[in-house]
């Protein structure tokens, strides 16, 4: 039995708490959106353009990441903010 601590409230949970398991989705749905922002910070340094360009492949590798790396985020019951172990 492994205690987890979120990142965002500091509260200290299960590892198999089955409220803090994340679902394929979830997680690509968050490392998507991450990756998109990723990807547009990358881009924008090639001016706007590549700002708007970086976000579409960030997010599909976000997403993508995100799905395959699934089980090995949580979700805190506490503040339900998703965080990787
Ligand atoms: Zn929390």
């Amino acid at each position: 039995m492994a205690e987890l601590k979120c990142p965002g409230c500091r509260k200290e949970f299960d590892n198999n708490n089955p409220e803090s398991l994340v679902t394929r989705g979830v997680a690509a749905a968050v490392c998507g959106t991450a990756g998109a922002i990723f990807g547009a910070e990358v881009g924008i340094v090639g001016g706007p353009i590549g700002g708007i360009a970086g976000t579409v492949p960030g997010g599909a590798l976000g997403a993508v990441t995100g799905w395959f790396l699934a089980d090995q985020f949580r979700r805190c019951p506490h503040c339900s903010k998703v965080f990787k172990t």
